[in-house]
């Protein structure tokens, strides 16, 4: 079997980070929620990267470091202690955004090890998840992701070995051996 995770809110609680590593930084900077808040409004459905937003608020690229650190605190240690016994063959990211922003991201959780393949998309994730399909056809494939709207597109006809969960931050111990 195979796995397809995606990197934000399923491998890494990126909302909650958001919340509580990304405002407050950006708030000792003396950037207030309010105006972050109506940065992600404007930016929104436009790839979002640490760096671009440093540069809206006219903040420093040292910045970044400050912003970056520390984020693997907010790895999903439970789901990855589950990805750990899958074995780094079997296991691949699709990651929806900015490549430089995703992989630099990705790099510092220090989860890149656990994967055979990362792959950053700027557009539907199908693409990527059915020629992982293609290359494994004689095997299931799971595509976890905590977007339903990526799994809208997939050929499940051409691609019965395709299954997909929809994550919650449930647990996947039952489908991941
Ligand atoms: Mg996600």
């Amino acid at each position: 079997m195979k796995y397809i995770f995606d990197f934000d809110d399923v491998l890494f609680q990126t909302g909650r980070r958001r919340y509580e590593h990304m405002y407050p930084r950006l708030k000792k900077a003396g950037i207030s929620t309010h105006d972050i808040d109506e940065y992600y409004q404007k930016v929104r459905g436009e790839l979002f990267s640490m760096k671009k937003l440093l540069a809206h608020f006219s903040l420093k690229e040292d910045y970044y470091e400050e912003m970056m650190r520390e984020i693997e605190t907010f790895n999903n240690e439970e789901l990855l202690k589950e990805i750990k016994k899958l074995g780094k063959s079997n296991c691949y990211i699709i990651s929806y955004g900015d490549t430089e922003f995703q992989l630099d991201k990705i790099k510092r959780t220090g989860v890149a090890s656990l994967f055979s393949e990362i792959i950053v998309v700027q557009e539907s994730k199908k693409k990527m998840v059915e020629k992982i399909c293609t290359k494994h056809k004689d095997e299931k494939v799971f595509f976890i992701d905590d977007k339903a709207e990526n799994f809208k597109d997939l050929d499940f006809k051409k691609y019965p070995n395709l299954k997909t969960i929809l994550y919650t931050g449930q647990n996947l111990e039952s489908y991941l051996q």
